[in-house]
């Protein structure tokens, strides 16, 4: 089974990630791998520290979009395939989703293509569900505080397309080319401006329904 935890920063990712995991770890049924994209192979490791460098990326955002990619197709191929034809579950922080969203909705770049290239990059492989926390602009600034990877040197005008983006994510399953969902993998949306415990219930929610727990 994979997952995948998507969203703007500042949404709780990581930690919400994490903690799903040790709960389905408390059940032995349950071998959990967790990985980050991009990252979690060397490869990916090296590409992400390139992308939050972006000193050398063009505006137009296609060589970033691809090197996301790049890093996606790495990760899919050296740990989330193997992991699901050993039968583990896969929680992964981030997927196509958000290059849609960061590089398409708010990036201007054609989602269509984002959705080819993606096809590509993963040979078809989506999240079985993939959860989206949704969270203000405000709330998230508050809790980013001084982390240092994310590129908040951005606009504030793009962080705002980026999280309207996310909420309405939704709208990415039904619409595109010819009646075909850009994203077609089962999603919910989860309200992340709530404490951490209240998301982390929403949060096994769900994947205790999607897993038939
Ligand atoms: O969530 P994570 O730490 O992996 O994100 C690292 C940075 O990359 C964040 O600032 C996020 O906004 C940015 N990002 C992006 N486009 C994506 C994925 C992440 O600009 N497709």
């Amino acid at each position: 089974f994979f997952l995948a935890f998507e969203g703007p920063d500042g949404g709780g990712k990581s930690t919400q990630a994490a903690r799903l995991a040790d709960w389905l770890r408390e059940d032995d049924e349950f071998d959990v791998v967790t990985c980050r994209d991009p990252g979690s192979t060397p490869l990916g490791n090296r590409l992400r520290e390139l992308l939050l460098e972006r000193s050398e990326l063009h505006p137009t955002l296609r060589a970033e979009m691809l090197l996301f990619m790049a890093s996606r197709a790495q990760l899919v191929e050296d740990v989330i395939r193997p992991a699901l034809a050993a039968g583990r579950v896969v929680i992964c922080d981030r997927f196509l989703l958000s290059n849609i969203v960061y590089q398409g909705v708010a990036g201007g770049l054609p989602i269509d293509e984002i959705a080819r290239v993606g096809q590509v990059a993963t040979g078809g492989l989506l999240p079985d569900l993939t959860l989206v926390l949704n969270v203000s602009r405000d709330t998230a600034k508050s809790r980013i505080g001084a982390a240092r990877d994310r590129l908040e040197d951005r606009p504030e005008s793009y962080h705002a397309q980026v999280n309207k983006g996310f909420s309405n994510a939704l709208d990415l399953m039904i619409v595109g080319p010819e009646g075909c969902p850009y994203y077609p993998s089962p999603m919910t949306t989860i309200d992340a401006s709530k404490d951490a415990d209240d998301v982390a219930r929403q949060i096994r929610k769900a994947v205790a329904n999607a897993l038939r727990l």
